[in-house]
């Protein structure tokens, strides 16, 4: 099976302080849906098929539902994607110009992810998990092939987390790469802390509610693969304001000439305001995981909400 997914380009980050750290960005923005998501949703989806599944249900707004669309109209398989009435309508229109079935239901991610399982456990088609899934997991790994097929392996990773389907993957990818010393810092916003408040607590917890404008992040509950990896592997959790997640995308418009979703930007402004949490490690690799649930016209929004 030809993979979904494109080998992205990985290389030296460009508009950083001097710090003496080498910092390299993985430019998962430039995926042919504009995120990470479609290296798992595509593996999981080419998967189920291969075991005989034949029509797709998954529950996603955002990239996730882009990537389910995008992979199987690749595999010439019907795909429904159920997205919450508050998905903005572009990413309606891109969803259904890729050939998927969009449904509305409730007005947040949860109840358009209930709809789904319900379809799925009438058997009317397979369930696309946006983070939950082993096969999932597997396709997120590649992108740790290809950074450590790359070069010198990082001492760090830095990775945003919603659910933590992409951060289960690249622990996955750094097991299977044998880099057992390379940690990861987890980074959320701190409207959606669901990592954070779990590792504090000692134990998978679900956050009464979210608060953030980085909506790819708003998870109340991680996957509970995804804290099990933090008894396992150094997995440092960063937590990031809003603004600082907006500020970032700014400037990597100007770095990098690539748009970003603040989901995206928590991660990359740990880099750019010299986080504490990277001041042990020489060598750092940040996941540009991107996102297109975004436009200029929304960044210039949030510059100005944020007063950055
Ligand atoms: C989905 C997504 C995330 C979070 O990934 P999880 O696997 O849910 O942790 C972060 N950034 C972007 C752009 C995303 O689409």
């Amino acid at each position: 099976m030809k993979p979904l997914h494109l080998v992205t380009p990985y290389w030296p980050h460009r508009g950083l302080p001097t710090t003496g750290r080498e910092t390299w960005v993985k430019m998962d923005a430039h995926q042919p849906t504009g995120s990470f998501k479609i290296r798992g949703i595509g593996l999981l989806c080419q998967r189920l098929q291969a075991e005989g599944a034949e029509r797709f249900v998954c529950s996603s707004g955002g990239n996730a539902g882009l990537a389910a669309a995008y992979a199987a109209r690749a595999i010439g398989a019907p795909m429904t994607v159920i997205l919450p009435s508050t998905t903005p309508g572009f990413m309606r229109e891109r969803i259904e110009a890729l050939g998927a079935q969009v449904l509305i239901e409730g007005d947040v991610w949860d109840a358009a992810d209930a709809l789904a399982q319900a379809i799925a456990a009438r058997g009317e088609a397979a369930y696309v998990s946006p983070f939950n899934h082993p096969y999932l997991w597997e396709g997120h790994a590649s992108l740790v092939d290809e950074i450590a097929q790359a070069g010198p392996a990082p001492d760090a990773i830095v990775v945003a987390v919603g659910g933590g389907g992409l951060m289960c993957g690249i622990a996955q990818g750094l097991e299977r790469n044998g880099l057992k010393d390379t940690a990861i810092i987890a980074v959320e916003t701190a409207g959606a802390a669901s990592l954070a408040r779990s590792i504090e607590a000692g134990e998978p917890i679900t956050l009464p509610r979210i608060d953030t404008i980085a909506s790819s992040l708003a998870a109340r509950r991680v996957a509970d693969a995804a804290f099990a990896w933090t008894q396992r592997r150094t997995v440092v959790p960063a937590v990031v304001s809003d603004a600082d997640a907006v500020r970032a995308c700014l400037r990597f418009v100007d770095d990098h000439q690539t748009l970003v979703e603040p989901a995206c930007g928590a991660a990359l402004s740990l880099a750019y305001d010299d986080h504490p949490a990277l001041k042990p490690y020489a060598r750092v690799a940040v996941v540009a995981c991107g996102g297109v649930v975004t436009s200029l016209e929304k960044l210039a929004g949030w510059k100005a909400q944020f007063g950055v």
